[in-house]
């Protein structure tokens, strides 16, 4: 076990009326938030939601106008950063650059007072467990950013902060890269078990890495969620928009669409969601989904445009009133772009949302 050498500390997060004014700028507008001990929390949502400042004011870095911050029972709203035991990650990776690599993950520890043996041991524990052992006595510089970003990621290790805190790790990495280290990160996490606040606005990152998502927009919290409730289970229009690639089809109730979901459609429903992998082409549904599945009458819709995706094709359609309608399929090769086809929706999957966007079913 590699992490014998590196204890795992696992404290909650609690944020209690949160609010981060900027001169006339609500950048936090007061949010309520737990997050339990040793549980991995994702922030997301679109730039200048508020985010950053949320975790800024987790790290002391940033005061709030009003509220409270309380970390494992401790309320640390006036602590200054240094006090707080918590690890930040930026974007950037911030190495020294003229340090190697066991010297820059020994740099956390330079004020703790550690025996060289303990110290190296640490360290090596971290190198091994994130991969670099062989890099320790390179400089910055001979690393790949993926590696950098790991050392960054080890330096905030090796310290055995309550609380990691990472605010976009991983953007600054290739695409590539970025899914593999993710991956590693989740990993990692586990491993230790280390309350972790992240932030991103890369919905798909959110989606595979969190254990609960933060939806948040214009300094509030949409809502909060496993990534499938917030999936399955969006509470308004936003977050349904928010999560899911290609986006959900939000289509206007008034537009016809009513009578061919059949009969129970709540009078204050004023939109339709439904997402492009929750409709299909007639006579194109599998015979597994056609004998599983709940399937509305269909809508005759004119399919613009075919895009291939791999094993399936993204269908770009019209409706009667010119409404673009989004579905994926498997049946793209066999159709044709300027045809008309019929599309039919699953209903179990058909979310219903009234005039302000809120979900009703
Ligand atoms: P991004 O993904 O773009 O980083 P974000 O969700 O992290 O966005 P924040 O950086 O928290 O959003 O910003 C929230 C709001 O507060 C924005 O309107 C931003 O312009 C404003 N803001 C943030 N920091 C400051 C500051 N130091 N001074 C003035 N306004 C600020």
């Amino acid at each position: 076990d590699n992490n014998q050498d590196i204890e795992s500390i696992q404290e909650s997060v609690k944020l209690r009326n949160l609010r981060k004014e900027f001169d006339d700028v609500v950048a936090v507008n007061n949010i309520d938030l737990e997050v339990s001990a040793g549980e991995f929390v994702v922030l997301l949502g679109p730039s200048g939601c508020g985010k950053t400042t949320t975790l800024r004011m987790i790290a002391g870095l940033e005061t709030p106008t009003s509220g409270t911050i309380v970390i494992g029972g401790q309320d640390v709203t006036t602590v200054p950063p240094q006090d707080r035991n918590l690890s930040m990650v930026f974007q950037s990776y911030a190495l020294y650059p003229h340090l190697t690599i066991r010297e820059n993950l020994e740099y956390p520890l330079r004020k703790m007072a550690l025996s060289v043996d303990e110290r190296s041991r640490k360290v090596n524990s971290v190198a091994e467990m994130l991969g670099i052992r062989e890099h320790l006595d390179k400089k910055p510089d001979q690393l790949s950013g993926g590696q950098q970003q790991r050392v960054a990621i080890g330096r905030t290790i090796v310290r055995e902060p309550r609380v990691f805190l990472m605010d976009e790790p991983l953007s600054n990495l290739d695409a590539k890269l970025r899914v593999e280290t993710r991956a590693e990160l989740q990993e990692l996490q586990q491993d230790l078990g280390v309350t972790t606040v992240y932030v991103t606005h890369d919905q798909e990152e959110a989606m595979s890495i969190a254990d609960r998502l933060v939806i948040m927009n214009e300094g509030r919290i949409e809502q909060t969620g496993t990534p499938k409730e917030i999936y399955e289970k969006p509470a308004n229009t936003f977050v349904s928009g928010f999560v899911g690639e290609p986006a959900i089809n939000l289509i206007d109730i008034s537009k016809g669409w009513s009578r061919r979901l059949g009969g129970d459609v709540p009078s204050q429903a004023e939109t339709i969601g439904i997402r492009p992998e929750n409709l299909y082409v007639e006579g194109n549904v599998d015979s597994d989904v056609r004998e599983s599945v709940d399937l509305s009458e269909p809508v005759s819709l004119t399919l613009d445009l075919i895009e291939p995706l791999g094993d399936t094709y993204e269908l770009t359609l019209t409706d009667e009133s010119d409404t673009l309608i989004t579905v994926l399929s498997r049946a793209g090769r066999t159709l044709t772009e300027g045809t008309d086809v019929e599309v039919v929706a699953d209903m179990s999957k058909v979310h219903l949302f009234d005039s302000e966007g809120e979900a009703i079913r």
